[in-house]
């Protein structure tokens, strides 16, 4: 089974990276390991994951009704719980056993259990588990692809849907309200994020939505996503212009945006670094004079998380391997004006890279 294998590489990359064990508490990573969410609150829940040893998950036990212990047996994790008023981070060093262990906490792991973990632990040393895991996470297996396909063509059918949704006369709010519901609708467990820039308010990449009234002849950004009951995100922007057809010099300054999206694509392979997806979509902007209006990276990684490694950026000489997936999102912000972007997820194949997303790439007229 694939979350055994997960769990046996894991702890694989904690010997390699020289550490005694990940103490890895609820989120991303956990959900990664288990292939569940756990819940996180004040109270202590923590997979103790040592290189060598028993994996033991420490919870709450007013939590342990709510875990699935016939997996965590079958992973050949044991569980350790604790009643209020007892020390879980005590629990935690027994679990560990050297007092002088090298630990790797999660990224996220709230403050006060990072520094009750050292007070229970005062010669131990800690680092991020998240170089660690990124290694394994980065590369997606079979579960995870198939989650990450069923998610991009659920956003692709919303934005299938747009027509409908977007007219003049209307907020972006009320776009949004509907856009959130069209995603549930369309099988996503929730909206993350749901960005509909109109007119100027398309010119700053992360505008979210606001009061302004949608206007004949506004170009609009539309950037969507949220993720599907396994977990796993969809992430999916178009651009599009609402009744009647755009000055040219738009529709210039989009296809130079289309073939920078393209050029991108296009260099997506194993053995080419992130830094290089980057530099084709920024010189292909850069050859039509837009370079300044590309105001962000071309990507980054996408998977129990919206945004994750790999990031795509200029720098970063991570090699591109077949199992990654991210953004090829390259966009042009005009202040005050207008702006564009074309996002889709891609997947690196063995020989270049699957878009994961479908929907027409041109300026959509609504
Ligand atoms: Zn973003
Ligand atoms: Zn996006
Ligand atoms: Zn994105």
């Amino acid at each position: 089974m694939d979350l055994r294998h997960r769990v046996e590489r894991a702890r694989a990359a904690t010997d390699a990276a020289g550490l005694d064990a990940l103490l890895i508490t609820p989120g991303p990573d956990l959900r990664y390991l288990l292939g569940t969410p756990a819940s996180s609150h004040e109270r202590l829940t923590c997979l103790v994951l040592p290189a060598r040893g028993t994996p033991t998950l420490v919870v709450p036990r007013l939590e342990r009704p709510g875990i699935d212990e016939a997996t965590l047996d079958r992973l050949g994790i044991e569980v350790i719980d604790w009643v209020d008023g007892s020390d879980p981070y005590r629990l935690v060093a027994a679990v560990v056993q050297r007092p002088q262990a090298t630990t790797g906490v999660s990224d996220d792991m709230p403050a006060r259990h990072v520094l009750g973990l050292r007070d229970a632990m005062p010669a131990a040393q800690q680092r991020l588990a998240g170089p660690v895991l990124r290694q394994l996470r980065m590369r997606k297996d079979d579960l995870e692809v198939a989650a990450l396909r069923k998610a991009a063509a659920a956003i692709d059918r919303v934005h299938a849907r747009m027509a409908e949704l977007i007219k003049p006369g209307r907020t972006e709010a009320e776009v949004g309200a509907d856009l959130a519901a069209a995603m549930v609708d369309e099988g996503h467990a929730a909206a993350a994020f749901v960005i509909v820039g109109s007119g100027p308010n398309g010119a700053s990449p992360h505008h979210e939505l606001s009061d302004r009234i949608i206007e004949r002849g506004d170009v609009v950004v539309v950037d969507i996503g949220g993720p599907v009951p396994e977990g796993y995100h969809s992430d999916c922007t178009r651009t599009y212009v609402v009744g009647g057809e755009p000055p040219a010099s738009i529709l210039q300054t989009y296809a130079v945006l289309q073939e920078a999206q393209l050029a991108a694509t296009v260099a997506v392979r194993p053995g080419v670094t992130a830094a290089d997806v980057d530099f084709a979509a920024r010189q292909a902007l850069a050859d039509a004079g837009l370079a300044e209006y590309f105001v962000h990276r071309t990507g980054h990684g996408i998977g129990l998380e919206v945004h994750e490694e790999p990031y795509i950026v200029a720098g970063n000489d991570l090699v591109l391997e077949p199992g990654m997936t991210f953004s090829v999102e390259p966009g042009v912000y005009f202040p005050r004006r207008w702006g564009a972007r074309i996002e889709d997820i891609v997947l690196v194949t063995e020989d270049g890279c699957e878009p994961l997303n479908h929907r027409p790439r041109e300026l959509v007229r609504l």
